[in-house]
């Protein structure tokens, strides 16, 4: 049986170049970058080389690029680096729970939390943000494409609301990054949470923007790696990777997103064709490649299921919460009627997959609502 995968928001397969690039610091170059001796020198500088690269792609500076374990740690670190009692956080409701449940235990420590929701398309609006600031605002947080329905939010316009209130404005990244253009400088933020797997690199290494001059209590202590700011020995084969697998997918965001969404037309209009009765949750102005469908009178988890034993994975919503019972936070948000809601599926493609992929899914679906 053919597999097909096509869960590209939960995970990515490793780009090959980034597998090779990560390959002699698993093996015989297994030096300690902190160490002052020449045999250090190579780890060192991969990673200067790496921090370079990621910075070029994102338009910033070298020394505003801090490497973590992920977007989890990055996300935890921009929210308890501002988090101050008595201090106002704003974050959307649509956010992932590595924000949405730092801000929560911020708010037992003492700060003000306050959650906006969005329009029904998934969409943060301006006057969601502007009309909810009441307290003493030290930060925004919104993400750039939410990982369920892959809404893309306006960054710019949000981030200028927070400096007008003279708070920092940080952003989950997660998914955009790699995938659609990312520049700093352009859109203002003041802090951005990025994870490698996301955009074919290796898991368990990400990074967090901190733009110059901007000061957030560290989360790591112990040694002085990352100008002290995130202690521990960095994972310098996952850096590596990392920069190799973002800077290729940079090189080739419109030839990828021109794919996608040939892949997106193909599996919407094999769906529309056998009349099967859905709603795009996903909106128009969205993350090349990941479509959010709720089928009427359906069951989203035994679809899921039913897909698998056919060799096909994809999922019903983010891959931290497939495992609870009920409706995702995000499909929650939109209010979609109860007959639909239940029936959701996350198709998310990636560059690796085909037209016949995105066919074979939509004829599997049909296959088994029809019968
Ligand atoms: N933020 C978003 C939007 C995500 O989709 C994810 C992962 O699914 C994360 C954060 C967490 O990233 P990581 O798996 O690197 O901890």
């Amino acid at each position: 049986m053919p597999f097909i995968y096509a869960d590209n928001a939960a995970t990515t397969p490793l780009d090959r170049d980034a597998f090779k690039a990560m390959l002699p610091f698993l093996s015989d170059d297994y030096s300690n970058p902190s160490q002052p001796y020449s045999f250090s020198l190579g780890s060192r500088k991969a990673i200067d080389d790496a921090r370079e690269t990621i910075a070029g792609c994102i338009g910033c500076f070298p020394e505003e690029i801090f490497f973590t374990s992920g977007g989890t740690e990055s996300d935890n670190t921009a929210v308890f680096g501002m988090a101050s009692p008595g201090r106002e956080i704003i974050c959307s409701s649509i956010e992932h729970h590595a924000v949405l449940s730092a801000c929560k235990k911020a708010e037992e420590f003492g700060c003000k939390l306050t959650v906006i929701h969005p329009d029904k398309s998934g969409i943060v609006s301006l006057a969601s943000l502007s009309n909810s600031i009441t307290a003493d605002l030290a930060l925004v947080s919104v993400m750039t494409a939410n990982n369920e329905i892959g809404a893309l939010q306006p960054i710019k316009q949000l981030a200028e609301i927070a400096h007008a209130h003279s708070a920092l404005f940080h952003t989950d990244a997660v998914q955009a990054l790699g995938h659609i253009p990312v520049n700093v400088k352009e859109s203002g933020v003041d802090l951005l949470s990025a994870s490698a797997h996301k955009f074919n690199g290796p898991k368990g290494i990400g990074f967090l923007y901190i733009k110059n001059g901007v000061k957030i209590k560290p989360f790591h202590f112990g040694g002085l790696q990352e100008r002290g700011f995130r202690a521990g020995t960095e994972n310098v084969a996952a850096i590596a990777g990392m920069a190799k697998a973002l800077q290729n997918n940079v090189n080739a965001l419109e030839t990828n997103r021109k794919h996608l969404l040939c892949l997106e037309k193909v599996f919407l209009e094999s769906l529309r064709c056998k009349d099967i009765d859905f709603i795009l949750n996903t909106p128009e102005h969205h993350l090349p490649g990941l479509l959010s469908v709720s089928f009427r009178n359906a069951d989203g988890e035994a679809l899921m299921h039913l897909l698998d034993m056919k060799g096909i994975a994809v999922s019903t919503g983010a891959a931290c919460d497939s495992k609870s019972i009920g409706l995702s936070h995000v499909i929650k948000a939109l209010n979609l009627p109860d007959e639909y809601a239940f029936g959701t599926l996350r198709v998310s493609f990636g560059k690796n997959n085909s037209a016949d992929d995105a066919a074979s899914i939509a004829c599997a679906i049909c296959d088994i609502l029809n019968n």
